[in-house]
């Protein structure tokens, strides 16, 4: 099986990391296709079970954890668990297509590891952690509860930014969208050079801000 490339969104939740991969999604020619996370979460209202999540039991969860069908897995909340199965690159890859993650911080640094020439890792960075809370109050999905943890979880996710190939300021949603569809669009077509050995004078003052 030819492989494909990896590109890893990672986000603090609410940055807005959801609407810039589907986006990219829309976008026929660079050849993307979404991959679908386990997860332990309980599903919301209008989320379908093989398109927006592998919806698992804890226990179903933990016995794929334990006959190594993750690539990378993490607990993301407390019980809440998220992982990326082996075999959901490897079906898109069959495809000949390119896989797009949008998943947490740490899975997304340990597939750049493991798949380090594969892989462009983007980091969607909120304009501000108040920003961050307005936004997720906007959505109504959650509980202030379940906001809280996420905005505290948002300010350990900030400082892990560096470690990305890229990050995108999402401060204007159509500015950051247009550099996301750059970003990929050049990785994907092999324009310069692997992400973080690129000189400074190919990379269009598109480097980490
Ligand atoms: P949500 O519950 O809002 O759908 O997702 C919560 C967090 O889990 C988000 O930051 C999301 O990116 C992350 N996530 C989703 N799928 C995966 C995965 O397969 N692996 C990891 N490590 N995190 C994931």
């Amino acid at each position: 099986m030819k492989k494909g490339k990896l590109i890893v969104f990672s986000a603090p939740s609410g940055s807005g990391k959801t609407t810039i991969v589907r986006h990219l999604l829309k976008q026929e020619s660079l050849n993307l296709e979404f991959s679908i996370s386990a997860t332990s979460r309980e599903q919301r209202g209008d989320e379908k079970d093989g398109v927006d999540y592998y919806f698992l039991s804890s226990k179903e969860f933990k016995n794929k954890i334990k006959h190594e069908e993750f690539l990378e897995w993490e607990e993301v909340y407390r019980d809440n668990f998220y992982g990326t199965l082996k075999t959901e690159v490897e079906r898109i890859w069959a495809k000949g297509k390119h896989v797009i993650f949008d998943i947490d911080v740490s899975g997304g640094l340990r597939i750049k590891r493991k798949f380090p020439e594969e892989t462009l890792a983007i980091f969607v960075k909120p304009p501000s952690i108040d920003e961050l809370k307005i936004r997720l109050k906007k959505r109504k999905t959650e509980s202030d509860d379940k906001i809280n943890m996420r905005v505290a979880k948002a300010s350990a996710e900030l400082a892990t930014a560096p470690l990305f190939d890229e990050i995108i300021l999402n401060e204007n949603l159509d500015d950051a969208l247009k550099e996301a569809e750059d970003m990929v669009g050049d990785f994907i077509n092999d324009k310069g050079l692997s992400p973080r050995v690129q000189p400074k004078d190919l990379s269009k003052g598109k480097k980490k801000k």
